[in-house]
């Protein structure tokens, strides 16, 4: 059975690339791990200044040490009106004021919190944003594939809904009234960044992996 790494720490991120990757599983008899399993696998620190950049730093690094085809994403929320921002930094947009050591839902709070106090005096046609996903594939001897995922929307003034994680509550996707954190699981994975950036990469894992 091939054994697949996926090189994220972040279990929202495993739940959801689990479902998104379902069917190739069954169909390839492949073995979705997490990079928790391997005690020694790195923590890489997110160095470069885009999404597939930093995928890739990840996916190559967890498939160096694993000895296993490896894939990672990196994703975050680009603002139009704020020059593509909080963007490669999403994750830590608020910087020292929950701290590097917070639990994940406390930085996603206060990055959120953050946003939308710099959003206060943006008017409703100027809050246009987009979801960003790069996702890499690394195989053990260092050669890499890299695709995008991308979902537009708006950012709300105020977080609504309780499902997803991040920014969900305060993106809305065109085309809909509801926040990504109204969106069951199944109805994120259909639209979100990540659901079209890893069933674009479906038929390179069915090539790559057999
Ligand atoms: P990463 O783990 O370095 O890729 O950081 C991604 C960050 O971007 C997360 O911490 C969230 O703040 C944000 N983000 C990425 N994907 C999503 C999503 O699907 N919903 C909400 N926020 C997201």
């Amino acid at each position: 059975m091939t054994r697949l790494v996926l090189a994220t720490q972040n279990e929202h991120k495993v739940h959801e690339l689990r479902q998104i990757l379902a069917e190739l599983v069954e169909e390839l008899g492949l073995e979705v791990v997490g990079a928790s399993d391997f005690p020694d696998a790195p923590d890489v620190v997110e160095s470069e200044v885009t999404f597939v950049g930093n995928a890739r730093l990840k996916a190559v690094a967890v498939a160096k040490a694993t000895g296993l085809p490896s894939v990672a994403d990196d994703s975050g929320l680009a603002v139009d009106v704020l020059g593509g921002s909080p963007g490669v930094f999403s994750a830590r947009w608020s910087g020292s004021h929950s701290g590097p050591d917070a639990p994940r839902a406390e930085r996603d709070r206060a990055n959120l919190s953050l946003l939308l106090e710099q959003l206060g005096d943006v008017p409703d046609k100027h809050r246009s944003a987009s979801f960003v996903c790069a996702a890499v594939l690394a195989m053990p001897d260092g050669s890499t594939e890299a695709v995008e995922g991308r979902v537009t929307g708006t950012i709300r003034r105020d977080p609504v809904g309780e499902n997803g994680f991040g920014y969900d509550p305060i993106f809305v996707p065109d085309g809909d009234t509801r926040s990504m954190a109204e969106y069951t699981d199944a109805e994120k994975n259909e639209i979100s960044h990540r659901g079209r950036a890893f069933r674009t990469m479906i038929p390179v894992l069915r090539e790559r992996l057999t």
